[in-house]
């Protein structure tokens, strides 16, 4: 046992830097109160100079880093390359595309935007190279920072102004191999939100038509989740409410009586939608349908009888009025009255739309009624679509087929917003004692603690300590060794605060040590490894003080640990 014992490699982040040690001292109330992006920048993962804007501190780049390195590592296996595309883009791209029109792009002037995405600048790039069809598929992605001129941002690392984004891209022949680039893709989102180890769900995004398929959604499934998705019991599909369609029987009977909500047109004109009452209106689905212009800012009732009122008043009349029925009205179905005078003359009628989101326990559209719709919320953190020619064409980007053709690319993008990702496993995850993050992604996995017991220790005790350590690091195990002044409570509370998976604690126990787990334990097969090895490891799990703690040998530790984390 020589001296080299104690010269650790420091391959990995420390929580006492400047930025966040120590700890601020937060009462039961804050911890459980604030904000997520609040506690990130609390506990120095974060900083946020103005909203929608963070700046990346030592602890919450570590975790960042994490977050690339597991989808890197996936995207890499899949065989997918990655590219580093500028951040300034022209704008003659997007006027091919005619996406330079958009307000949420930030445009440096008229030459150049800040990139928000890369369609037209991959596709511009691939062009040049993928020109015959033996070049193809191409997959390729990037993991960069994107800008989003958010006029409301929010939710600190769910929506900003700049953010890191994985977008990857595949080009194919023809639609039968982009939809294998398509599917492959998909695989590798599934490993990616499996290997995080958050619950988590992929949803159609289409509406569910004939070959529709081709756009998921990835959710975390989360009660803090914004979006409400819709799962059916029997056949096991999922879908946001936005998209979801209900289930229309073949000669169901119309409701008995009719709901009415109005709008007007951007021309001022009356809209009037009839649903069955008791279901909820959802004007995006008719907006989707692209049959008339609404105008969706005025929302009120009186409001927009009163405007519609006096612009008809000024035309004498002559303003038009639309009637748009949901399916579930019929000849039978109880109509409430006109609300303003009209002319019949004047009117036109829209029958058998679908005006009305899914409600719980509604019949699935997907198994043809068999199976029941249940709502549960999520936080959409991933996107696969499959585009077709929709950039090929406007972009002129094509290669030489077989028969010595000119073939437009058939494309497919998928995005995950990583720093959007980070914010999101920390909102899933926390609890009212604060941050846990997955072993796989937390910026350190174990913190090491010595208790007061362990002050008089020997020499030789101390190296073992160092040596616990120094295995972990071999074993790539994520390990600090907290030798700041704090005392041990502290300490302790720091790293579980932080959300480090394990505390271990050298003390009152020893040759044994203490390990707390902070983490969400969800597998149980390294515990079962464990398990196997009880007797010869010295293990053994015991409550103390309403704490769970596990014992063990310190020279089997190291083992131990690393077992554990793989249940973490
Ligand atoms: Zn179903």
């Amino acid at each position: 046992m020589g001296p080299s014992f104690l010269v650790l490699s420091r391959r990995f982040v420390s929580t006492n830097t400047i930025f966040s040690s120590p700890l601020p001292k937060l009462s039961k109330k804050q911890l459980k109160s604030l904000t997520t992006t609040d506690l990130l920048i609390k506990f120095g993962y974060v900083k946020q100079p103005h909203a929608g804007i963070t700046h990346w501190l030592p602890l919450g780049l570590a975790t960042l880093r994490n977050f690339e390195d597991l989808i890197r590592g996936r995207l890499r296996e899949g065989g997918v390359l990655e590219t580093s595309l500028s951040s300034l883009s022209h704008s003659s791209l997007w006027h091919k595309t005619n996406r330079w029109n958009n307000e949420e792009l930030y445009k440096l002037n008229e030459d150049f935007c800040l990139a928000a995405t890369a369609e037209e600048e991959i596709t511009d790039l691939v062009k040049s190279y993928a020109d015959s069809y033996k070049k193809l598929p191409v997959l390729v992605y990037q993991m960069t920072r994107k800008y989003r001129d958010e006029k409301r941002p929010r939710g600190g690392l769910l929506r900003g102004r700049e953010f890191i984004m994985k977008d990857a891209y595949s080009f194919d022949v023809d639609e039968q191999c982009a939809l294998q680039s398509f599917n492959k893709m998909n695989e590798i989102y599934y490993s990616i939100f499996k290997d995080l180890k958050v619950p988590f769900v992929k949803a159609n995004a289409d509406s569910g038509s004939i070959g529709g398929d081709l756009s998921y959604e990835w959710h975390f499934v989360s009660d803090k989740g914004e979006d409400t998705l819709y799962t059916c019991d029997n056949c096991h599909t999922t879908g946001n409410i936005e998209k979801v369609r209900p289930y229309v029987e073949k000669d169901a009977e119309p409701a008995e009586k009719a709901a009415v909500t109005y709008a007007l047109t951007t021309n001022n004109d009356l809209v009037c939608f009839y649903y069955p009452e008791g279901k909820h209106l959802n004007i995006k689905f008719i907006e989707a349908e692209d049959i008339i212009d609404l105008n969706t800012r005025i929302v009120d009732q009186k409001k927009v009888l009163d405007i519609f009122g006096s612009e008809n008043e000024k035309s004498d009349g002559f303003k038009s009025i639309i009637r748009i029925t949901d399916v579930g009205i019929g000849p039978g179905t109880e109509m409430p009255d006109m609300a303003v005078p009209f002319m019949k003359s004047r009117m036109t009628t829209f029958e058998n739309m679908e005006l009305t989101e899914v409600q719980e326990g509604d019949r699935c559209s997907n198994c043809e009624g068999i199976g029941h719709l249940h709502a549960s919320k999520g936080i959409e953190v991933g996107h696969t679509f499959y585009l077709g020619k929709k950039y090929s064409i406007p972009l002129d980007a094509t290669f030489v087929d077989r028969n010595g053709e000119k073939q437009f690319y058939e494309m497919g993008c998928y995005g995950i917003g990583v720093s959007r990702l980070l914010g999101s496993v920390a909102e899933v995850l926390r609890d009212d004692g604060g941050l846990r993050w997955p072993a796989i992604i937390s910026p350190l996995q174990v913190t090491v603690v010595k208790s007061p017991a362990f002050e008089d220790a020997s020499v030789d005790d101390n190296c073992r300590v160092s040596r616990l350590v120094q295995d972990l690091d071999t074993l790539k195990v994520r390990v600090e060794l907290d030798e700041g002044e704090s005392g041990l409570g502290t300490k302790l509370n720091k790293s579980k605060q932080l959300g480090i998976p394990l505390q271990v604690i050298v003390g009152k126990a020893f040759p044994k040590v203490e390990i707390e787990v902070r983490g969400v334990i969800s597998g149980d097969k390294g515990m079962r490894a464990i398990e196997s090895k009880k007797a010869e490891w010295g293990f053994e799990t015991r409550e103390v003080k309403g704490i769970v703690k596990h014992f063990v040998d310190i020279d089997h530790a190291a083992e131990v640990i690393r077992l554990m984390l793989k249940d973490l």
